[in-house]
């Protein structure tokens, strides 16, 4: 007599945790870099990590605690060379986010998200993945008035390099998976309707994959949502049909795919199933991290049953549709409310398995 294969479906979170609330007050009254946070920071870590292992999270991150002070501005935050008022998100219930201007050449990181990773590792007992910003967010710096004796074209050449510079160094380290934020892919579609703004995000992204080898983007991933802040988005009003095409165009093993929250999640499956390639993993959202109703285990085994008629099972994973604090001082969310949501995802992700491996 032969067992059935064991039937097993990943799930994986996207990053953001919230901070702890003195960590947040800290920050507020001053520097995010003062060393005498140090402290604050490395206890925020260790607790976070533990609550992520205690939901059963097979993947864990360590909740971008360190991230000052959004997911998209980590790596160039206190760079002398940029100003505050760089392009403006705008959020469906009115406020904005700014990301920051570059104001001369040459273009550099000035911290790579390995860093991060070399504090989570430490705490650790099971896989750690570590999310970086995509080189189109970071493409964004760049004015449109152009910048004396720094091109935009030596501009692209620095940021791709310092981009496959922070990968490399991330995988090197051992990162499970490390995924692109490509939150802008969305947006893009909402601030170009024609698709040309999306296409170059699309062509500049794939020219950074492309150094990559196909083994190295097995473990690379690219994370697509309408956005999370004070639980609020700034594109959910655009159309899948509009991005998913172009963006499994991405040369990427893994992606990262909010649908928990969409109004029509059986329309997306449809188009990911069109468009997905045979080599390319989908983590489907199943917690929605704008929603404060806290997802039961069967909600979520039910979102990737169905999720499972449009998917292959070797080809499906689980994720969070977002990050629960993509920007440092939201605290729209709870710590609790986000692992509670975790868990659900965890235990909802295990029920669907049992089900549909008939163990
Ligand atoms: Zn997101």
């Amino acid at each position: 007599m032969t067992t059935p294969a064991q039937i097993t479906i990943p799930t994986e979170p996207i990053g953001s945790i919230p901070r702890p609330h003195d960590l947040i007050e800290r920050i507020a009254k001053g520097d995010s870099e003062d060393p005498s946070l140090a402290p604050l920071y490395e206890n925020a870590i260790r607790d976070t990590i533990e609550r992520f292992e205690a939901t059963g999270s097979p993947v864990v991150t360590d909740g971008e605690q360190r991230k000052y002070h959004n997911f998209a501005t980590y790596s160039v935050h206190g760079l002398p060379n940029t100003a505050p008022d760089g392009f403006k998100i705008p959020f469906s219930d009115g406020h904005t986010r700014r990301l920051s201007r570059l104001t001369r050449g040459p273009f550099r990181y000035r911290r790579y998200a390995d860093s991060y990773l070399d504090v989570a590792m430490r705490y650790a007992h099971v896989p750690v993945k570590q999310a970086v910003i995509s080189p189109s967010a970071l493409s964004l710096m760049y004015p449109a008035e152009k910048i004396p004796d720094y091109s935009r074209q030596q501009f692209i050449d620095d940021l791709l390099r310092e981009h496959e510079t922070e990968m490399r160094r991330c995988l090197k380290k051992g990162a499970y998976k490390v995924q692109i934020d490509f939150t802008e892919g969305r947006l893009a579609v909402k601030i170009d309707p024609s698709g040309h703004l999306l296409n170059s995000f699309i062509d500049l992204n794939n020219l950074a994959l492309s150094r990559f080898s196909l083994e190295e983007r097995r473990r690379i991933g690219v994370h697509t949502c309408p956005g999370n802040d004070f639980d609020s988005t700034h594109s959910a009003d655009v159309d899948y049909a509009e991005l998913l095409p172009s963006l499994f165009e991405l040369k990427a093993g893994n992606f990262y795919v909010a649908l928990a929250g969409e109004r029509d999640r059986r329309h997306a499956l449809r188009i990911i199933r069109k468009y997905r390639k045979p080599d390319q993993r989908v983590f489907v959202g199943v917690t929605a991290p704008v929603d404060p109703h806290i997802e039961t285990p069967e909600e979520v085994r039910d979102r990737v049953l169905e999720a499972s008629e449009y998917i292959p099972i070797e080809q499906l994973g689980t994720t969070d549709d977002c990050g629960f604090s993509p920007f440092s001082d939201d605290t729209s969310t709870s710590r609790d409310t986000a692992f509670a949501k975790i868990q659900a995802r965890v235990l909802g992700t295990r029920l669907a398995e049992k089900l549909i491996g008939g163990h």
